[in-house]
C-alpha cells in the first residue's frame, strides 16, 4: 500500500457516512403466518434503491434477502480494512429490529466460509494485508469487547468489569477506560477472544435471546503501525458493532422488568436516533452524544472523525412493515451525516517544527489583523467613520482553510460552532474573555463529568465487590449462627444431662447411705444373733451327745428288727418258692419267665410282697387263660364228637353200596360163567354140525359113487345136497350171527366187568381210605379225649390251685397285717424305748421332766427359728455384698459420666470460643483482603504488546515476535510520541 504524502494526510476529507440497506428473506415463522413480501426493488444497474409501500428510499447499496455474504462484505466492509491500516478510523454498525438479521450480517457463523459475516472477514482481510505489505512496517493490533446493556458497559473478556465507564483522551477522543484490550497476532487469536466474550455473555444471563437483542455488542479492533524506517507511526480503530433490537420495547416493558428497566433499555438506541437527528438537521449546534454510552462511544464515527459505514438491517414481511419503515427512515436521516475523516499519524519532530513555524505565521498574520482591527475599532469608537475600503475585510483571514488535523488539536464534541441557538445574538454581549471563559468552565464541567462517571464505575465496581463480600459474610455469619445454635442446642442438652447426672448421683449416694445404716444394723443384729447361736450350739452339742446314746441304742433295735426281717424275709422266701411252685403247676413252661429268683433275705417287705403280689396276678392271669382254653376244647370236642357220628353214617352207607356192588358182581360173574357154558354149547353144536357135516360129505361122496350109476339118485343127491347146503349155510349163518351176538355180549360184558372192577377198585379204595380216616379220626377222638382227660384233670387242678391261692392270699393278708402289726408294735416299742432313754436322761439331769422337755421343745423351736433368722440374716447379707459392688460400680459410672459431661461442657465452650476466635480471624482477614486488593487495584500492570512486522505470513509469527525489551522500547516510544496512555495500557483492576 503506497503511503500517503504528509501533506494528503493532513487535509481532512468530508465524507458522508455510508448507508447499506440489507433485506433478508421472509422467515418460516413470518411464511406460516402468511406475511407477503412487501418490498420491491426498481431494476437498475446500482441496486441502491427499494419502495415500500409507494415510498421511495436510495441508500448506497441496497442488498436484496438473496445476497450472499460475501457480497455484502465486498460491497460494504472491505474498503474499511485498507482505511485502517492506512490510519483512519471506522466504524459499522448493523441497525435493525430484532432477527432482521443484524448479528447474522455482523458475525455470522465464525469458521464457516459461506455463512461468516463481516467482522470474522475482516479480520482476516486484516491480517491478509498486514501480511501482503512492507516488511518495515510493524503492527500492533489489540481488541476489545464488551457490551452494553441498561446503559452499563460490561467487559466482555473480564466479568469483574461489569461498569466501565467512557473518557476522553487528550484529544478528546472518547474511549471505554479499562476496556480488557488483547493483543492479537494472528486471525485466530481474534476469534477466540470473541468466542471467549461471547461465552462470558451466556454465562451471565438467562436468557440469552432477550438479553441480545436489548444490548449492544461493540467488537474494537486496534491497528497500530510503525514505520521501521522513518519511524512514522499510523493508528486505526475500527468499531464493529451489533446494536440491539430497534423496535420500541412497549410501556409495559418485558416481563419481569419495572418501567424504568424498560425505559432504560432503549435509552442508547433513542439517543443515537436523537444524535443521528440532530447531525441530520445541519442547523443542529449541540448534539447530545453524552445522553449515552453508546452515543458517546460512536462520537467519532458520527459526524467525527471515521469512515462509518451503517448497516441497515429489514425484514421484508407486511406484518414488520411499520418497524421496517422506521429502520429505512433510520438509514435515510443517517445518510445524511457529514463526517470529517483524517488519518491519526504520530509526526515527526520535523514534521512538528515546520507545523510549529506555520503556526507561528499564521499567528503573526492574525496579529497584524488584530492589529488593524483594533486600530479601527478605536477609530469607530472615536466616532469616527472608516471608509469601507479603509476597513478591514472580515472574510479574508490569514489561513482560514487551513483545516485542524483532528490528531492535533482535537474536536469540540457539542460545540463545534459556538454555544447555543440563541449564541448568534450574544455573541456580541459575550467578550472573547467571557467565552473562552465559559468554554472552560463548559471543559472543566465535563471533566467534572468524566471524572464523576470516573468515579460511578468505581464505586459500582467496589459496590458489586462489597456485594459479593457481604454475602461471603452473610453466609459466614448464617454459618456461624447455625453453628453456634448447634453448639447451644448441644450446650443446653449436656447441661441438662449433667443436672440429671447430678441428681442420679444424689438418689444413689442417699440409697447407699440408706444402705449402709441398713448393713450397720444387720450386722449388729448378726452379731447378736451369733452369740445366740454359740450359746445354742454349746446346747446343741450337750444334746447331741445324749442323742449319740440314742443312737447307738436304736443301733441296737435295728440289729433287732434286721434279725426280724431276715426272718420274715425267710417266710417270704419259703412262701414265694410255694407260690412259685402252685405257678409252675399252674402254667407250667408259659411261666418260667414268671420265677423270679427269691428275693434275697435281707430285701425289704414291700419289694418281696409286690414279688408276690405280681405273681398272684401272672397267676390269675394264666387261669383265667387256661379256663378260656378249656372252654374252647370242650366245645372243641362237641364238634368232633358230631364229626365222628356223620363219618360212622357215611361208613355204613359205604359199606351198603359196597355189598351191593359185590352181589352184582356176582351176577356179573354167574352171567358170564352161564354166556361161557352157552358158547361150549354152541362150540360143542358146531362141531357136531361139522362132523354131520363131513359125515354128508362121506355119505355124498359114496353117493357120488352110485351116483354113476344113479343120476337120478345123484341128482336127488344134489337136490338134496343143496337144500341141505341152503340148510346149513342158514345154520352157519344163524350159527355165526349167534356167536357174533354172543361174542358182543361177551366183550360187553367184559367190558362191564372190567367197569365194575374198576369202580370195585375206587370203592375198596375209597373204602380203604374212609377207613383211614375212620381210624384216624378214632385215634384224634382218643387222643382228644386223652387231652380232654387231661385238661379237665388240669382244671380241676387248677380250680383247686385257685382255691388253694386264695387260702394261701387270704393268710398272706393275714401274714402282712400281723407283720404291719408287728412294725407297728416295734415302732411304738421303738418310741417307747427312745422315750424311755430320753425319761431316764431327763431323770438323771433335771428332776421334773415334762419342764424339761417343754424347755427343749421351746428350746428346740428357739434354734430352729435362730437358725432360721440366721440363714436369712445370712442370704441377707450376701445378698447386700452382692449389690454392693454393683451400687459401686454404678456410682463411679455416673461419677465418670459427670467428668465426661464436664469436659465435654468445657470442650463445647472451648470450641464456641475458638470458632468466635476463628470467625473473628477470618473477619479480620477478609477485611485485611479487602483492603490490600483496594490497595492492588489502584496500581495498573502494562501489558506487553504483541508486534506484528508486514511482509511476514502469520504462520512465523513466531520469528517476529521480539524480546521483552524491545518490545518495551517499541511500547513506550509510542506511549511517549502519542502521548495516548489508555490505549496501550490494559487494566487489570480499578484505578
Ligand atoms: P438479529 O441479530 O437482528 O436479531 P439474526 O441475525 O439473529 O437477527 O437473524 C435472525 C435469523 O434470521 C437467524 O436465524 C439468521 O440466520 C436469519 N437470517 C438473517 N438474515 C439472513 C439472511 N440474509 N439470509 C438468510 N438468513 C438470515
Ligand atoms: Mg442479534
Amino acid at each position: 500500500m503506497a503511503m500517503e504524502t504528509p501533506r494528503e494526510r493532513e487535509i481532512a476529507a468530508e465524507d458522508s457516512i455510508k448507508v447499506v440497506c440489507r433485506f433478508r428473506p421472509l422467515n418460516d415463522s413470518e411464511e406460516k403466518a402468511g406475511s407477503k413480501f412487501i418490498v420491491k426493488f426498481p431494476s437498475g444497474g446500482d441496486e441502491n434503491c427499494i419502495s415500500i409501500g409507494g415510498k421511495v428510499y436510495l441508500f448506497d447499496k441496497v442488498f436484496k434477502p438473496n445476497a450472499t455474504q460475501d457480497k455484502v462484505y465486498n460491497e460494504a466492509a472491505k474498503s474499511i480494512v485498507t482505511d485502517v491500516l492506512a490510519g483512519y478510523n471506522g466504524t459499522i454498525f448493523a441497525y435493525g429490529q430484532t432477527s432482521s438479521g443484524k448479528t447474522h450480517t455482523m458475525e455470522g457463523v465464525i469458521g464457516d466460509p459461506n455463512k461468516q459475516g463481516i467482522i470474522p472477514r475482516i479480520v482476516n482481510d486484516i491480517f491478509n494485508h498486514i501480511y501482503g505489505m512492507e516488511e518495515n512496517l510493524e503492527f500492533h493490533i489489540k481488541v476489545s469487547y464488551f457490551e452494553i446493556y441498561m446503559d452499563k458497559i460490561r467487559d466482555l473478556l473480564d466479568v469483574s468489569k461489569v461498569n466501565l465507564s467512557v473518557h476522553e483522551d487528550k484529544n478528546r477522543v472518547p474511549f471505554v477506560k479499562g476496556a480488557t484490550e488483547r493483543f492479537v497476532s494472528s486471525p485466530e487469536e481474534v476469534f477466540e477472544v470473541i468466542e471467549e466474550g461471547k461465552s462470558n455473555r451466556h454465562i451471565a444471563v438467562t436468557n440469552m435471546n432477550e438479553h441480545s437483542s436489548r444490548s449492544h455488542s461493540v467488537f474494537l479492533i486496534n491497528v497500530k503501525q510503525e514505520n521501521l524506517e522513518n519511524q512514522k507511526k499510523l493508528s486505526g480503530k475500527l468499531y464493529l458493532v451489533d446494536l440491539a433490537g430497534s423496535e420500541k420495547v412497549s410501556k409495559t416493558g418485558a416481563e419481569g422488568t419495572v418501567l424504568d428497566e424498560a425505559k432504560n433499555i432503549n435509552k442508547s438506541l433513542s439517543a443515537l436516533g436523537n444524535v443521528i437527528s440532530a447531525l441530520a438537521d445541519g442547523n443542529k449546534t449541540h448534539i447530545p452524544y453524552r445522553d449515552s454510552k453508546l452515543t458517546r462511544i460512536l462520537q467519532e464515527s458520527l459526524g467525527g472523525n471515521a469512515r462509518t459505514t451503517i448497516i441497515i438491517c429489514c425484514s421484508p414481511a407486511s406484518f414488520n412493515e411499520s418497524e421496517t419503515k422506521s429502520t429505512l427512515d433510520f438509514g435515510k436521516r443517517a445518510k445524511t451525516i457529514k463526517n470529517v475523516v483524517c488519518v491519526n499519524e504520530e509526526l515527526t519532530a520535523e514534521e512538528w517544527k515546520r507545523r510549529y513555524e506555520r503556526e507561528k505565521e499564521k499567528v503573526a498574520r492574525w496579529k497584524g489583523k488584530v492589529d488593524k482591527l483594533e486600530a479601527e475599532l478605536s477609530r469607530w469608537r472615536q466616532g469616527e467613520t472608516v471608509k469601507p475600503e479603509e476597513q478591514v475585510s472580515l472574510i479574508e483571514g490569514p489561513d482560514v482553510t487551513t483545516p485542524i488535523t483532528a490528531s492535533i488539536e482535537g474536536k469540540l464534541d457539542d460545540s463545534p460552532m459556538p454555544a447555543t441557538p440563541g449564541g448568534g445574538l450574544m455573541i456580541g454581549s459575550l467578550s472573547n474573555e467571557e467565552r473562552q471563559k465559559l468554554e472552560e468552565e463548559r471543559e472543566r464541567l465535563y471533566q467534572q463529568l468524566d471524572d464523576k462517571d470516573e468515579e460511578i464505575n468505581q464505586q459500582s465496581q467496589y459496590v458489586e465487590k462489597l456485594k459479593e463480600q457481604m454475602e461471603e459474610q452473610e453466609e459466614l455469619i448464617a454459618s456461624a449462627r447455625r453453628d453456634y445454635e448447634q453448639l447451644q442446642q448441644e450446650m443446653n442438652r449436656i447441661q441438662q444431662e449433667n443436672e440429671s447426672a447430678k441428681e442420679e448421683v444424689k438418689e444413689v449416694l442417699q440409697a447407699l447411705e440408706e444402705l449402709a445404716v441398713n448393713y450397720d444394723q444387720k450386722s449388729q443384729e448378726v452379731e447378736l444373733k451369733n452369740k445366740e447361736q454359740e450359746s445354742m450350739t454349746e446346747e446343741l452339742l450337750a444334746k447331741q451327745v445324749t442323742l449319740n446314746n440314742t443312737a447307738s441304742e436304736l443301733q441296737q433295735l435295728r440289729d433287732m428288727s434286721a434279725h426280724q426281717r431276715k426272718r420274715i424275709a425267710e417266710m417270704l422266701a419259703n412262701f414265694l418258692k410255694d407260690l412259685g411252685e402252685i405257678g409252675v403247676a399252674i402254667g407250667g413252661e408259659s411261666n418260667e419267665n414268671l420265677k423270679i429268683a427269691p428275693p434275697e433275705s435281707n430285701g425289704k417287705l414291700e419289694e418281696e410282697f409286690t414279688v408276690a403280689r405280681l405273681f398272684i396276678s401272672k397267676m390269675k392271669s394264666e387261669v383265667k387263660n387256661l379256663v378260656q382254653r378249656c372252654q374252647g376244647l370242650e366245645s372243641f370236642q362237641v364238634d368232633c364228637n358230631k364229626k365222628v357220628s356223620e363219618y360212622e353214617k357215611d361208613l355204613a352207607e359205604c359199606r351198603l353200596l359196597i355189598s351191593q356192588h359185590e352181589a352184582r358182581m356176582q351176577t356179573l360173574t354167574e352171567s358170564m360163567k352161564e354166556a361161557e357154558t352157552r358158547k361150549r354149547a354152541l362150540e360143542e353144536d358146531v362141531d357136531a354140525l361139522r362132523e354131520e357135516c363131513a359125515k354128508l360129505k362121506a355119505a355124498e361122496q359114496v353117493q357120488a359113487v352110485t351116483n354113476k350109476e344113479k343120476a337120478e339118485e345123484k341128482e336127488a343127491a344134489t337136490k338134496m345136497r343143496v337144500a341141505l347146503e341152503e340148510q346149513m349155510d342158514q345154520l352157519r349163518d344163524a350159527h355165526q350171527k349167534q356167536v357174533a351176538a354172543l361174542r358182543d355180549e361177551l366183550s360187553e360184558k367184559q367190558e362191564l366187568i372190567s367197569e365194575l372192577k374198576d369202580l370195585n377198585q375206587k370203592f375198596t379204595l375209597a373204602h380203604q381210605q374212609m377207613q383211614a380216616d375212620y381210624e384216624r379220626l378214632k385215634q384224634e377222638e382218643a387222643n382228644k379225649s386223652v387231652k380232654l382227660q387231661e385238661l379237665m384233670l388240669l382244671n380241676e387242678r387248677r380250680e383247686q390251685a385257685r382255691k388253694d391261692l386264695k387260702g394261701l392270699e387270704d393268710t398272706v393278708a393275714k401274714e402282712l397285717q400281723t407283720l404291719h402289726n408287728l412294725r407297728k408294735l416295734f415302732v411304738q416299742d421303738l418310741q417307747a424305748r427312745i422315750k424311755k432313754t430320753i425319761n431316764a436322761e431327763d431323770n438323771e439331769d433335771d428332776g421334773g421332766s415334762l419342764a424339761q422337755k417343754q424347755k427343749i421343745s421351746f428350746l428346740e423351736n428357739n434354734l430352729d427359728q435362730l437358725t432360721k433368722v440366721h440363714k436369712q440374716l445370712v442370704r441377707d447379707n450376701a445378698d447386700l455384698r452382692c449389690e454392693l459392688p454393683k451400687l459401686e460400680k454404678r456410682l463411679r459410672a455416673t461419677m465418670e459420666r459427670v467428668k465426661a459431661l464436664e469436659t465435654a461442657l468445657r470442650d463445647a465452650k472451648e470450641g464456641a470460643m475458638r470458632d468466635r476466635k476463628r470467625y473473628q480471624y477470618e473477619v479480620d482477614r477478609i477485611k485485611e483482603a479487602v483492603r490490600q486488593k483496594n490497595l492492588a487495584r489502584r496500581g495498573p500492570s502494562a501489558q506487553i504488546a504483541k508486534p506484528i512486522r508486514a511482509g511476514q505470513h502469520h504462520l512465523s509469527n513466531v520469528n517476529i515476535i521480539r524480546t521483552g525489551n524491545r518490545e518495551n522500547e517499541c511500547k513506550n516510544a509510542f506511549i511517549d510520541k502519542n502521548k495516548r496512555i489508555p490505549a496501550v495500557l490494559m487494566y487489570n483492576g480499578y484505578a
